[in-house]
C-alpha cells in the first residue's frame, strides 16, 4: 500500500457510502480502462468480486452452453479454466509454446481440426508474458470464435504496445492480494461492447429485471465489488507502472545473476515486454539436478519457491479431457518438469535477492 488508497477508502466512509456500486467502482472501471484502451479505442469495465467471477461472466457472454468445447491454455492455474465448467461447458487443452509459454497458435490450428465445432478460445497470458497475440488472434478469426484473455497476471504488460486484456473480445484481470496490484480482492471484466458489459453487470446483480417488485427471468449471481474495496484498487492503479519497473529490475537480476549456470529465465518476445510478474527459472535439459533439489535447497534457506503451474491435463478433476500438441511430447509437461517460480515480490531487497541467487548457485 502507498497512501492513496486510503484517501480512496476514507471518501468511501465520509460519503457514507459502503455498498456495492458506488463513485469508486465507476471511477475504477474508467481508469483501468483509460490505462488498457489504445488511443480511439473504447473499452468497458465492470468491477467485480474476483478474476475468477469476470472469467465466469465472460465465458456466459461468450456463449457457451452445456456440451460446448471450449479451447483452453493447458498450463495455467485452474482459475482460468475452471468457469467454462460452471456453464457445463468442456475444456479441450491447447499446449503451450516454448518462447513465451503461452497457448502454441499451432497446436490451437490443430484443435480446430479437431473440433470444428469449438466457438470459443480461452487463452492466458502466464506469469504476465504476453502470448503470440498476432498468430493467436488470426486462428481465432479464421475459425470465427470468440477470444476470452485471462490477464490476471498480465495487468501492464504488453505486446507490440498494446495492452494485455485488450486483444480479446473479452479480457479479464484481477486485483487478488499476489497480483500486481490488489484491492485485497476483486476482478475486472473488459469489453469492447457497452451492451455486453451492461448484460454482464444485470448477471452480476442477481440478474433483477426492470420492474417495480423483485422481477427475475434468468439466474443471477452477487458478483460486484464493493466501493470500499474499488477505492484501494484506484489507490494501486496509480502505482502500477512503478510495480512493474520493480518487477522488471527483479527479473534483470535474476538473469544476471544466473548467467554461468545452466539455467534459463521464463522466455519472451522480443516485441513484447512483460510486467514480470512473477520470475520463473528453468534447469537445463542434461542437467544432473532437478527443480526439486533446488526447491529443497532454498526451502532450507527459508526461501519460499514454487513449481511452474502444473497443466491442466494432468490434473485428476480434468481425467478424461483431451489436450492437443504438436510436438511429441507435451512442451507443457516438459516445462514443469524443470521449472521454478522464484521469489518475486517487490518488497524484497537486493541482498535479499542476492541470498536467493547465492542459494540456487550452491546447488550447481
Ligand atoms: C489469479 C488468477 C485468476 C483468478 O483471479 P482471482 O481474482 O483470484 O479470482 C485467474 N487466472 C489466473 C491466470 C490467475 O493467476
Amino acid at each position: 500500500m502507498h497512501g492513496e488508497e486510503i484517501s480512496f477508502v476514507n471518501e468511501a466512509f465520509e460519503r457514507n457510502w459502503i455498498a456495492p456500486l458506488g463513485f469508486n467502482c465507476d471511477s475504477f472501471e474508467q481508469e483501468l480502462c483509460e490505462y488498457l484502451a489504445d488511443s480511439g479505442e473504447e473499452l468497458h469495465g465492470l468491477s467485480l468480486s474476483s478474476g475468477t467471477a469476470a472469467l465466469h461472466l465472460a465465458v456466459k457472454l461468450a456463449g457457451v452452453k452445456r456440451g460446448d468445447i471450449v479451447l483452453c491454455s493447458d498450463m495455467t492455474f485452474s482459475a482460468t479454466v475452471n468457469p467454462i465448467s460452471y456453464e457445463g461447458g468442456v475444456q479441450v487443452f491447447v499446449d503451450s509454446e516454448r518462447e513465451t509459454w503461452n497457448m502454441d497458435p499451432r497446436a490451437l490450428e490443430l484443435a480446430f481440426k479437431k473440433y470444428p465445432q469449438a466457438k470459443v478460445v480461452m487463452l492466458v497470458h502466464l506469469y504476465g508474458t504476453p502470448a503470440k497475440m498476432d498468430e493467436i488472434s488470426e486462428v481465432c478469426t479464421r475459425h470465427n470464435a470468440v477470444l476470452i484473455e485471462d490477464a490476471a497476471e498480465a495487468l501492464s504488460s504488453t505486446y507490440k504496445g498494446k495492452q494485455a486484456g485488450s486483444f480479446g473480445k473479452y479480457g479479464i484481470v484481477s486485483f487478488n492480494g499476489n497480483k500486481i496490484i490488489t484491492s485485497s480482492g476483486g476482478g475486472m471484466l473488459v469489453s469492447k461492447s457497452k451492451a455486453d458489459r451492461d448484460k454482464a453487470f444485470f448477471w452480476a446483480t442477481q440478474s433483477r429485471e426492470k420492474a417495480p417488485w423483485y422481477q427475475h427471468e434468468e439466474i443471477g449471481y452477487n458478483y460486484r465489488m464493493s466501493n470500499v474495496v474499488a477505492g484501494i484498487g484506484r489507490g494501486q492503479l496509480l502505482h502500477l507502472d512503478e510495480h512493474r519497473d520493480a518487477k522488471v529490475e527483479i527479473y534483470k537480476r535474476y538473469k544476471d545473476g544466473f548467467k554461468n549456470l545452466p539455467i534459463a529465465m521464463n522466455p519472451y518476445l522480443d516485441n513484447s515486454r512483460p510486467n514480470h510478474w512473477l520470475s520463473c527459472m528453468t534447469i537445463d535439459k542434461k542437467c544432473a539436478i532437478s527443480f526439486m533439489d533446488i526447491y529443497e535447497k532454498l526451502n532450507d534457506a527459508n526461501i519460499e519457491s514454487r513449481p511452474i503451474w502444473k497443466p491442466m491435463h494432468m490434473q485428476p478433476v480434468f481425467k478424461g479431457h483431451d489436450c492437443v500438441k504438436v510436438e511429441n511430447e507435451y512442451v507443457d509437461e516438459d516445462i514443469f518438469g524443470r521449472g521454478l517460480c522464484l521469489p518475486s515480490d517487490i518488497k524484497m531487497t537486493e541482498e535479499e535477492q542476492a541470498r536467493v541467487i547465492e542459494t540456487v548457485k550452491r546447488c550447481f
